[in-house]
Protein backbone atom coordinates (compact mmCIF):
# COMPACT_ATOMS: atom_id res chain seq x y z
CA UNK A 1 0.00 0.00 0.00
CA UNK A 2 1.19 3.53 -0.84
CA UNK A 3 0.12 5.63 2.10
CA UNK A 4 0.34 2.68 4.70
CA UNK A 5 -0.20 4.34 8.30
CA UNK A 6 0.33 7.71 6.83
CA UNK A 7 -1.71 10.45 8.30
CA UNK A 8 -3.59 12.92 5.57
CA UNK A 9 -5.93 16.17 6.33
CA UNK A 10 -8.05 16.32 3.09
CA UNK A 11 -10.47 19.89 3.20
CA UNK A 12 -13.32 19.70 1.78
CA UNK A 13 -13.91 15.60 1.94
CA UNK A 14 -17.69 15.55 1.76
CA UNK A 15 -18.75 15.02 -1.29
CA UNK A 16 -16.94 15.24 -5.09
CA UNK A 17 -13.38 15.24 -5.95
CA UNK A 18 -12.43 15.79 -1.69
CA UNK A 19 -14.39 12.54 -1.06
CA UNK A 20 -13.17 11.02 -3.92
CA UNK A 21 -9.36 11.20 -2.80
CA UNK A 22 -10.61 10.73 1.27
CA UNK A 23 -11.82 7.14 -0.48
CA UNK A 24 -8.30 6.80 -2.87
CA UNK A 25 -6.28 7.43 0.41
CA UNK A 26 -8.29 5.42 2.80
CA UNK A 27 -7.57 2.15 0.19
CA UNK A 28 -3.74 2.51 0.45
CA UNK A 29 -4.07 2.73 4.17
CA UNK A 30 -4.15 6.21 5.04
CA UNK A 31 -5.60 7.39 8.23
CA UNK A 32 -7.95 10.78 7.34
CA UNK A 33 -8.93 13.88 8.85
CA UNK A 34 -11.34 15.54 6.46
CA UNK A 35 -13.35 18.72 7.10
CA UNK A 36 -16.73 20.50 5.41
CA UNK A 37 -18.47 23.71 6.86
CA UNK A 38 -20.15 21.75 9.51
CA UNK A 39 -21.36 18.55 10.68
CA UNK A 40 -23.03 17.60 7.64
CA UNK A 41 -25.40 14.04 7.28
CA UNK A 42 -23.00 13.64 4.42
CA UNK A 43 -19.84 14.09 6.52
CA UNK A 44 -21.38 11.08 8.97
CA UNK A 45 -21.75 9.05 5.76
CA UNK A 46 -18.03 9.14 4.49
CA UNK A 47 -16.93 8.32 8.05
CA UNK A 48 -19.04 5.51 7.59
CA UNK A 49 -18.25 4.69 4.30
CA UNK A 50 -14.30 5.19 4.69
CA UNK A 51 -13.57 4.00 8.40
CA UNK A 52 -12.60 0.16 8.04
CA UNK A 53 -10.06 -1.64 10.28
CA UNK A 54 -6.58 -0.49 10.33
CA UNK A 55 -8.06 2.83 8.96
CA UNK A 56 -9.10 6.02 11.41
CA UNK A 57 -11.27 8.46 9.54
CA UNK A 58 -12.79 11.72 10.80
CA UNK A 59 -14.61 14.57 9.99
CA UNK A 60 -14.50 17.96 11.87
CA UNK A 61 -16.60 20.74 11.09
CA UNK A 62 -13.90 23.80 10.23
CA UNK A 63 -14.49 27.08 7.78
CA UNK A 64 -11.23 26.85 6.34
CA UNK A 65 -11.04 30.57 5.43
CA UNK A 66 -10.72 31.25 9.50
CA UNK A 67 -6.40 30.82 10.27
CA UNK A 68 -7.05 30.24 14.04
CA UNK A 69 -9.98 27.39 13.38
CA UNK A 70 -7.35 26.26 10.86
CA UNK A 71 -4.63 26.26 13.59
CA UNK A 72 -7.11 24.52 16.17
CA UNK A 73 -8.16 21.68 13.62
CA UNK A 74 -4.26 20.37 12.84
CA UNK A 75 -3.89 20.64 16.70
CA UNK A 76 -6.99 18.46 16.79
CA UNK A 77 -5.79 16.02 14.40
CA UNK A 78 -2.27 15.56 16.16
CA UNK A 79 -4.02 14.39 19.04
CA UNK A 80 -6.31 12.62 18.09
CA UNK A 81 -4.06 10.75 14.72
CA UNK A 82 -0.58 11.27 16.64
CA UNK A 83 1.30 12.61 13.50
CA UNK A 84 0.34 14.31 9.80
CA UNK A 85 2.12 13.75 6.94
CA UNK A 86 0.27 14.76 4.19
CA UNK A 87 -2.36 17.81 3.42
CA UNK A 88 -4.50 18.23 0.61
CA UNK A 89 -6.13 21.88 -0.07
CA UNK A 90 -9.16 21.11 -2.05
CA UNK A 91 -12.18 22.78 -0.45
CA UNK A 92 -13.40 25.17 -2.62
CA UNK A 93 -16.56 27.26 -4.09
CA UNK A 94 -17.48 28.94 -7.30
CA UNK A 95 -19.50 32.03 -7.41
CA UNK A 96 -19.69 33.45 -11.12
CA UNK A 97 -20.81 36.69 -12.38
CA UNK A 98 -18.90 38.61 -15.45
CA UNK A 99 -16.91 41.32 -13.74
CA UNK A 100 -20.05 44.31 -14.80
CA UNK A 101 -22.20 42.73 -12.76
CA UNK A 102 -19.93 41.37 -10.48
CA UNK A 103 -20.26 42.18 -6.08
CA UNK A 104 -17.66 42.87 -3.98
CA UNK A 105 -18.98 39.71 -1.97
CA UNK A 106 -19.12 37.77 -5.05
CA UNK A 107 -15.11 38.38 -5.37
CA UNK A 108 -14.15 38.33 -1.56
CA UNK A 109 -16.33 34.57 -0.93
CA UNK A 110 -14.67 33.11 -3.94
CA UNK A 111 -11.37 34.56 -2.86
CA UNK A 112 -11.40 33.20 0.86
CA UNK A 113 -12.85 30.12 0.13
CA UNK A 114 -10.51 28.84 -2.52
CA UNK A 115 -7.55 30.79 -1.76
CA UNK A 116 -7.55 32.29 1.54
CA UNK A 117 -8.08 28.84 2.68
CA UNK A 118 -4.80 27.73 1.23
CA UNK A 119 -2.77 30.13 3.01
CA UNK A 120 -4.47 29.17 6.66
CA UNK A 121 -4.52 25.71 6.17
CA UNK A 122 -0.66 25.30 5.34
CA UNK A 123 0.17 28.19 7.55
CA UNK A 124 -1.18 25.65 10.01
CA UNK A 125 0.15 22.33 9.14
CA UNK A 126 3.82 24.48 8.93
CA UNK A 127 4.83 24.02 12.04
CA UNK A 128 4.48 20.83 12.07
CA UNK A 129 6.12 19.72 8.90
CA UNK A 130 9.17 22.19 9.65
CA UNK A 131 9.81 20.46 12.87
CA UNK A 132 9.65 16.44 11.42
CA UNK A 133 11.59 17.31 8.27
CA UNK A 134 8.95 16.35 5.76
CA UNK A 135 5.66 16.60 4.34
CA UNK A 136 3.77 16.68 1.19
CA UNK A 137 0.60 19.21 0.16
CA UNK A 138 -1.11 18.94 -3.05
CA UNK A 139 -3.18 21.93 -3.70
CA UNK A 140 -6.46 21.96 -5.59
CA UNK A 141 -6.08 24.67 -8.40
CA UNK A 142 -8.27 24.74 -11.81
CA UNK A 143 -7.48 24.75 -15.14
CA UNK A 144 -9.75 28.18 -15.11
CA UNK A 145 -6.75 29.59 -13.41
CA UNK A 146 -4.40 28.92 -16.21
CA UNK A 147 -6.82 29.81 -19.17
CA UNK A 148 -8.88 32.13 -17.29
CA UNK A 149 -12.68 31.27 -18.27
CA UNK A 150 -15.87 33.94 -18.88
CA UNK A 151 -18.15 34.85 -15.79
CA UNK A 152 -15.14 33.22 -13.51
CA UNK A 153 -12.84 36.11 -12.97
CA UNK A 154 -12.80 35.42 -8.89
CA UNK A 155 -12.59 32.02 -9.08
CA UNK A 156 -9.86 31.82 -12.01
CA UNK A 157 -8.05 34.59 -9.96
CA UNK A 158 -8.32 32.51 -7.09
CA UNK A 159 -6.90 29.65 -8.69
CA UNK A 160 -4.11 31.41 -10.71
CA UNK A 161 -3.21 32.40 -6.79
CA UNK A 162 -2.30 28.91 -5.61
CA UNK A 163 -0.03 28.63 -8.42
CA UNK A 164 1.88 31.51 -7.26
CA UNK A 165 1.43 30.58 -3.46
CA UNK A 166 2.93 27.11 -4.15
CA UNK A 167 5.58 27.91 -6.48
CA UNK A 168 6.87 30.77 -3.39
CA UNK A 169 6.14 28.04 -1.00
CA UNK A 170 8.43 25.34 -2.71
CA UNK A 171 11.19 27.63 -2.55
CA UNK A 172 10.69 28.76 1.29
CA UNK A 173 9.76 24.69 2.32
CA UNK A 174 12.10 22.76 0.09
CA UNK A 175 15.08 22.73 2.25
CA UNK A 176 12.83 21.02 4.64
CA UNK A 177 11.86 18.18 2.37
CA UNK A 178 8.38 19.94 2.01
CA UNK A 179 6.87 19.08 -0.98
CA UNK A 180 3.89 20.99 -2.27
CA UNK A 181 2.47 20.35 -5.37
CA UNK A 182 -0.62 21.69 -7.97
CA UNK A 183 -3.21 19.34 -9.56
CA UNK A 184 -5.41 21.89 -11.96
CA UNK A 185 -8.76 19.41 -13.34
CA UNK A 186 -10.39 20.38 -15.99
CA UNK A 187 -14.10 19.41 -16.35
CA UNK A 188 -14.89 16.98 -13.78
CA UNK A 189 -18.28 15.65 -12.90
CA UNK A 190 -19.35 16.74 -9.31
CA UNK A 191 -22.28 18.57 -7.49
CA UNK A 192 -20.37 21.77 -8.60
CA UNK A 193 -19.74 21.51 -12.42
CA UNK A 194 -23.84 19.42 -12.41
CA UNK A 195 -25.21 23.33 -11.94
CA UNK A 196 -23.51 24.06 -15.59
CA UNK A 197 -26.56 24.12 -17.96
CA UNK A 198 -26.32 21.35 -20.50
CA UNK A 199 -25.46 24.05 -23.43
CA UNK A 200 -22.46 25.02 -21.49
CA UNK A 201 -21.11 21.42 -20.94
CA UNK A 202 -21.55 20.65 -24.72
CA UNK A 203 -19.64 22.98 -25.76
CA UNK A 204 -17.13 22.27 -23.10
CA UNK A 205 -16.85 19.11 -24.25
CA UNK A 206 -16.40 20.40 -27.98
CA UNK A 207 -12.91 21.89 -26.40
CA UNK A 208 -12.00 18.32 -24.91
CA UNK A 209 -10.11 16.01 -27.26
CA UNK A 210 -10.77 13.39 -24.95
CA UNK A 211 -14.59 13.89 -25.57
CA UNK A 212 -15.89 13.39 -21.49
CA UNK A 213 -15.39 15.31 -18.39
CA UNK A 214 -12.65 13.58 -16.27
CA UNK A 215 -14.26 12.33 -13.06
CA UNK A 216 -13.35 12.57 -9.01
CA UNK A 217 -11.67 9.39 -8.91
CA UNK A 218 -9.17 10.42 -11.77
CA UNK A 219 -8.14 13.56 -9.80
CA UNK A 220 -7.77 11.48 -6.85
CA UNK A 221 -4.86 9.34 -8.41
CA UNK A 222 -3.56 12.61 -9.78
CA UNK A 223 -3.52 13.53 -5.95
CA UNK A 224 -2.31 10.02 -4.54
CA UNK A 225 0.96 10.44 -7.21
CA UNK A 226 2.12 13.22 -5.55
CA UNK A 227 1.13 12.68 -2.04
CA UNK A 228 2.69 9.29 -1.84
CA UNK A 229 6.56 8.40 -2.52
CA UNK A 230 5.74 8.06 -5.93
CA UNK A 231 6.32 11.76 -6.57
CA UNK A 232 9.52 11.71 -3.92
CA UNK A 233 10.71 14.42 -6.17
CA UNK A 234 8.42 16.16 -7.98
CA UNK A 235 7.82 19.55 -5.78
CA UNK A 236 6.36 23.28 -7.65
CA UNK A 237 4.40 21.11 -10.55
CA UNK A 238 1.49 22.46 -11.86
CA UNK A 239 -0.34 19.02 -13.76
CA UNK A 240 -3.16 19.77 -16.12
CA UNK A 241 -5.23 17.25 -15.45
CA UNK A 242 -7.87 18.54 -18.08
CA UNK A 243 -8.23 15.42 -20.94
CA UNK A 244 -6.40 17.71 -23.40
CA UNK A 245 -8.47 20.78 -22.95
CA UNK A 246 -8.09 23.66 -25.24
CA UNK A 247 -5.99 26.99 -23.71
CA UNK A 248 -5.17 24.71 -20.28
P1 LIG B 1 -17.98 20.38 -4.33
O1 LIG B 1 -18.80 21.63 -4.34
O2 LIG B 1 -18.63 19.10 -4.72
O3 LIG B 1 -17.32 20.20 -2.85
C1 LIG B 1 -16.68 21.27 -2.23
C2 LIG B 1 -16.18 20.82 -0.88
O4 LIG B 1 -15.52 21.93 -0.24
C3 LIG B 1 -17.29 20.37 0.05
O5 LIG B 1 -16.84 19.23 0.77
C4 LIG B 1 -17.47 21.57 1.00
O6 LIG B 1 -17.88 21.13 2.27
C5 LIG B 1 -16.04 22.10 1.08
N1 LIG B 1 -15.91 23.50 1.45
C6 LIG B 1 -16.21 24.59 0.71
N2 LIG B 1 -15.91 25.72 1.40
C7 LIG B 1 -15.40 25.32 2.59
C8 LIG B 1 -14.91 26.01 3.74
N3 LIG B 1 -14.88 27.35 3.80
N4 LIG B 1 -14.46 25.29 4.79
C9 LIG B 1 -14.49 23.93 4.76
N5 LIG B 1 -14.93 23.23 3.69
C10 LIG B 1 -15.39 23.91 2.63
O7 LIG B 1 -16.71 20.69 -5.22
P2 LIG B 1 -15.81 19.73 -6.16
O8 LIG B 1 -15.60 18.42 -5.49
O9 LIG B 1 -16.34 19.79 -7.52
O10 LIG B 1 -14.45 20.57 -6.17
C11 LIG B 1 -13.39 20.33 -5.25
C12 LIG B 1 -12.22 21.22 -5.61
O11 LIG B 1 -11.84 20.98 -6.96
C13 LIG B 1 -12.54 22.71 -5.52
O12 LIG B 1 -11.42 23.41 -5.06
C14 LIG B 1 -12.82 23.09 -6.97
O13 LIG B 1 -12.58 24.44 -7.23
C15 LIG B 1 -11.83 22.19 -7.69
N6 LIG B 1 -12.14 21.93 -9.08
C16 LIG B 1 -13.32 21.33 -9.44
C17 LIG B 1 -13.59 21.09 -10.78
C18 LIG B 1 -14.84 20.43 -11.23
O14 LIG B 1 -15.04 20.36 -12.46
N7 LIG B 1 -15.68 19.93 -10.35
C19 LIG B 1 -12.62 21.47 -11.82
C20 LIG B 1 -11.43 22.09 -11.33
C21 LIG B 1 -11.21 22.30 -10.02
P3 LIG B 1 -19.32 21.50 2.93
O15 LIG B 1 -20.26 21.92 1.84
O16 LIG B 1 -19.72 20.21 3.60
O17 LIG B 1 -19.02 22.60 3.87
Amino acid sequence: MLLENKVAIITGGTRGIGRAIARRFAVEGCHIAFCGRSRSPQMIAVEEELEHPGVKVKGYAVDVTILPDCQQFVEKVLEEFGHLDILVNNAGITDDAAIKRMTEAQWDNVINNDLKSVFCMTKAVQPTMWKQGFGSIVNISSVVGIGGNVNQANYAAAKAGIIGFTKTAVKEFGSRNIRMNVVAPGFIATEMTGEISEQLKNYWQTRIPLRRPGTPEEVANACLYYASELGSYCTGDVMHLCGGMEDA
